[in-house]
């Protein structure tokens, strides 16, 4: 049977049943309804979190984030290239500029000694990422945000339910995004949020996710549509019954990982710090090709050829990407390059067999 990357956790069908009876009798499906409430009440216990909006997806939980502080168009945002496109075409989708730094070979974060020194008067914020729930500098970040006046918007779309710490990963920052998509670690099939302090950018984030309807007669912002409709919250509120489950699952896949993969020359593993309870979204490895002897796409190849489908991800880097060819100088973060020629995420979900780890890990190890 195929093995792909991952697959997702569904609560089963009779569940979902009961939870969306209360929709087919009120007839009130989206428009941040019951459903949707509750899910937003129950994530923010879970995560920790002091406010939260709700989204349809992560992406444009991401852009409207952004929009919600006005910056003027052209203004710059420094971001990495190693993270899924849509970080980058969210700021670049805002009329906002990315500049890209570079990341840490260890645990593929923005590396904090280069930013400021991409620091112009025309950047207005810090959109890092938690790399497969690896939680970034936040200390340093902040510090440097706060001693230049920026925003720090963390794509956190990896990290539901780290923490750093033990605070939720939430808290960091101005804004941190969520992704609830069908192949991250918690799902609402699509769906996300955005985690805040500032009260005042509830009604804002409410509103744009509306068209910028602010009441009956009066539009007051150049909105859109990006509303979490009851169903999905209420596939939400299932899901989230299992998540902590689902972790200790993973939990138990990537040690099993660990165990097979750990002191072979030329396989890097994941290097996380002991300040983060994790949430084993992915499992990465870096194949040193010269060390190896193999590059990481001869694995994956001979991996595919027996129906195992892991994932080069990130690669390109998105400052490599077609649509943005020209336009940025990959040389400028050699790290973040290196990295996506050379990372492998291998298979990892709840439900993967350790008898699967076993035969995937044989196959990366037999050359
Ligand atoms: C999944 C993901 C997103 C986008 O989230 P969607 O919910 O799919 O829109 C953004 N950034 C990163 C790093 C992601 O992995």
């Amino acid at each position: 049977m195929s093995i792909f990357v991952t697959q997702s956790s569904i609560a089963s069908m009779e569940e979902y049943t009961e939870e969306i009876r209360s929709i087919f009798e009120s007839k009130r499906m989206t428009n941040m309804g019951p459903v949707y409430k509750k899910l937003q009440h129950q994530l923010i216990d879970y995560l920790g979190v002091p406010e939260l909006s709700l989204f349809v997806n992560g992406h444009l939980a991401l852009e409207m984030g952004l929009q919600t502080f006005d910056f003027p168009k052209g203004s710059e945002v420094i971001t990495t290239p190693y993270t899924f496109v849509s970080t980058t075409h969210a700021i670049v989708r805002q009329g906002l500029v990315p500049v890209f730094c570079d990341i840490n070979p260890c645990d593929y974060t923005i590396d904090v000694s280069k930013i400021e020194d991409l620091i112009t008067d025309q950047t207005v914020a810090i959109m890092p990422v938690h790399v497969y729930g690896n939680i970034c500098d936040v200390e340093a970040i902040q510090d440097i945000a706060d001693r230049h006046g920026l925003k720090a918007i963390y794509d956190g779309a990896h990290a539901f339910g780290v923490k750093y710490k033990d605070v939720g990963v939430g808290n960091f920052g101005d804004m941190c995004m969520y992704s609830f998509h069908a192949t991250k670690v918690f799902n609402t099939i699509e769906g996300g949020a955005i985690a805040f302090k500032n009260k005042q950018y509830q009604m804002r984030l409410h509103e744009l996710k509306n068209f910028g309807i602010h009441g009956e007669d009066c539009v007051m912002d150049v909105g859109g549509n990006a509303k979490l409709d009851e169903f999905r919250a209420a596939m939400g509120i299932c899901n989230l019954r299992y998540v902590d489950e689902n972790i200790a699952k993973r939990r138990i896949v990537a040690g099993k990982y660990d165990e097979l993969l750990s002191n072979i020359p030329g396989i890097k593993l994941m290097n996380v710090s002991d300040y983060i309870t994790q949430n084993y979204a992915y499992y990465p490895v870096y194949i040193a090709s010269q060390e190896y002897g193999e590059s990481r796409d001869d694995v994956y190849n001979r991996l595919a050829k027996n129906d195992i489908h892991a994932r080069r991800y990130f690669f390109p880097a998105t400052n490599d990407l077609d649509c943005y060819k020209g336009k940025f100088e990959i040389q400028k973060t050699p790290v973040a390059h290196d990295v996506s020629l050379n990372v492998l995420c291998l298979p990892m979900y709840a439900d993967l067999g350790l008898d699967d780890v076993e035969k995937i890990c044989k196959l990366i190890l037999k050359k």
